[in-house]
């Protein structure tokens, strides 16, 4: 549970893995859907958004964006752990930590620390965790630059990816989208960043860049 990145240990000796959560190691559309649900709405999964997925029963036209980003505090505030982790992500990042660092680079609210941090454990995903706010160049270039060895990086969101680009060229970057559904609408740019939206598969790739055993 910490937020400073310079409090989170890194073996120089190993190379190193950051990771995103929400749409990675968890499906987290599927569990708002159902939070949104319990309260009377519907989440329609029309397009790679969030707020402007969100509609009263029946209704046409989505809900005001400012409603939405209530609901959206209110599900991280009262049920941030009811949420499914992604298929497979937990195995592979227990092959993975045998060969590298790993660290949850997450953009959660601060006032859901403790909640991630539970849900992370009791998923089999117990790693340091990093409270991220806004793009994750930044954070993800000084966590690479305290080893030598490669660092790779995965995240479902394009802009996350590039600004990892622009800050860290030479950290690995792995698009990866866990929903099914949200996968045909999830923008990618493939000249930039690579795309494996399945966890064995992208275990092995990132076992590759890392110059480590595949399992
Ligand atoms: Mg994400």
């Amino acid at each position: 549970m910490l937020t400073e990145p310079n409090a989170v240990h890194i073996d120089p000796a190993r190379p190193l893995l950051i990771v995103d959560v929400d749409e990675v190691l968890a499906l987290f559309m599927h569990g708002f859907g159902r939070f949104l649900a319990g309260r009377g709405y519907e989440f329609r999964v029309d397009r790679f958004a969030l707020f402007q997925n969100i509609y009263a029963p029946g209704a046409e036209a989505h809900l005001d964006i400012e409603t939405g980003k209530t609901l959206f505090d209110d599900f991280f505030r009262f049920a941030a752990e009811d949420i499914d982790p992604a298929p497979g992500a937990a195995d592979s990042l227990r092959h993975l930590a045998l060969g590298a660092n790993i660290v949850v680079l997450t953009n959660a609210p601060d006032y859901a620390r403790e909640a991630r941090a539970r849900w992370l454990i009791r998923h089999g995903m117990d790693y340091p965790m990093i409270i991220n706010s806004g793009l994750k160049g930044e954070a993800v270039a000084g966590l690479a630059a305290r080893t030598p060895r490669p660092t790779a990086f995965i995240d479902d969101l394009i802009h996350n990816l590039n600004s990892v680009e622009e800050a860290a060229p030479a950290v690995h970057r792995f698009q990866m989208v866990a929903d099914p559904r949200l996968r045909p609408l999830a923008p990618a740019a493939l000249e930039r960043h690579r795309r494996i939206d399945e966890w064995p598969l992208l275990q092995g790739a990132v076992a590759d860049v890392l110059g480590i055993a595949p399992a």
